[in-house]
């Protein structure tokens, strides 16, 4: 995978032409807090049990207090449906909108399965891009601070051996991405014995072709009884139908395809008759912890960051390509309006373009309009 992105910063006089686009949208009213939605989410699931409290899970004392020391003070709709079955030890295929907190459905539900006595890994977690991983592996350590938790970010262009050694000196929870896990795996410097959870994050994603084959390797070298749960905002027919071959009786908590789209998240497309840098992974994070800083407030990415990727701020995506796979819209779009906040995104289409946004429009029942002159009084 080639990580192609660079970013513009609006503070400095670059001639980033997209930038008054952005200044006038930033005086909108963005920051409309819309918690209730999420608890009113409709969910299509076989498991019914709703649970509205973190304080109602029976989770451990030292992980309820890293919760609500976090700052979480309810469960989202899907924690409030998952993180259940979850931790009774289920299969679980859990499906959300994108920005409604599902890296800590799973990671509360690791969290609370690990027994800390061991210094064994008892759970994997797998994300598609490093920057995801770190990202999960940083939630995980700071829910579970007062747990003593040790968790390990096992990613392409770190060190092989500090993973090893780290690995050797042992850690209860491992989050990487594919190559680097399965390296591990191989080695032996990751034994997989003790591990009693394997987490696919962004799963439609991993179980792709590309990805399908990595993963199937990393699951054959679990121990036969492994509990798997699945994760995503998009979950397409042909994943679902994958799904049962690895796993048993699963939950299913689902959302259908129309209700996928975030309602606050505002569509536009502008029409235009319409092009970027290769960096190593240095590069990527120092340009990733600039813009989740703050300091530059443009980031321009391709697909590789689509997915998962959680800045808060984030308020406006722009496609200056519609993306290739309609999921991929979804998980663009997504990156904005993050648990409950407005978002907007702008899709520069072609002609040649307009039937890839009817298609969209028409899967996931949405609506995405001409961008006006008047946007500003209209967000
Ligand atoms: P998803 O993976 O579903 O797209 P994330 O797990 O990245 O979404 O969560 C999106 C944002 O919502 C994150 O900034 C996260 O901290 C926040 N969040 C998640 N759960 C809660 C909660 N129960 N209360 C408040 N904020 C939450
Ligand atoms: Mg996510």
């Amino acid at each position: 995978m080639s990580g192609n992105f660079y970013h513009g910063d609006p503070n400095r006089d670059n001639n980033f032409w997209v930038y008054p686009v952005y200044r006038s949208l930033q005086n909108a009213r963005w920051d409309t807090y819309n918690a209730a939605d999420l608890c009113n989410g409709v969910i299509e699931t076989n498991w019914t049990e709703v649970v509205e409290e973190f304080d109602r899970m029976n989770l451990r004392e030292q992980l309820l207090r890293g919760i609500y020391s976090y700052g979480f003070e309810r469960p989202s709709a899907i924690q409030q449906t998952a993180i259940k079955p979850c931790i009774l030890g289920h299969d679980v295929i859990a499906q959300a909108q994108s920005g409604t907190g599902k890296t800590a459905t799973f990671s509360i539900s690791v969290l609370q399965r690990i027994d800390l006595q061991s210094k064994e890994c008892q759970a994997l977690i797998l994300a598609p891009t490093r920057e995801l991983a770190q990202q999960i592996q940083k939630v995980v350590l700071a829910i579970g601070d007062y747990m003593g938790v040790t968790c390990l970010a096992c990613i392409g262009g770190g060190s092989v051996q500090e993973d090893i050694r780290r690995l050797q000196s042992g850690v209860n929870i491992v989050v990487g991405t594919p190559g680097r896990v399965y390296d591990m795996l191989d080695r032996s410097a990751l034994r997989s014995k003790h591990i009693k959870m394997l987490v696919l994050d962004e799963a439609d994603e991993m179980l792709k072709e590309g990805f399908k084959d990595q993963i199937y390797n990393i699951f054959m070298k679990m121990p036969s009884n492994i509990q798997t749960v699945i994760l995503s905002a998009t979950m397409p027919k042909e994943v679902l139908d994958v799904t049962t071959k690895f796993m048993t009786d699963p939950i299913k908590i689902l959302v259908k395809k129309d209700e996928i789209t975030l309602e606050g998240i505002h569509q536009f497309y502008v029409d235009v008759q319409l092009e970027y840098g290769n960096m190593d992974q240095a590069e990527r994070n120092t340009i990733m912890n600039a813009f989740r800083s703050g300091s530059s407030r443009v980031l321009i990415a391709t697909d590789l960051m689509a997915r998962g990727i959680d800045v808060q701020q984030v308020n406006l995506v722009v496609n200056y390509d519609l993306p290739t796979n309609r999921e991929n819209y979804i998980h663009r779009i997504g990156r904005s309006g993050r648990f409950g906040r407005k978002g907007a995104s702008i899709n520069f289409v072609t002609n040649d373009d307009r039937s890839i946004m009817r298609s969209i429009e028409q899967f996931y029942n949405t609506r995405i309009q001409e961008m006006p002159a008047n946007i500003a009084d209209l967000l």
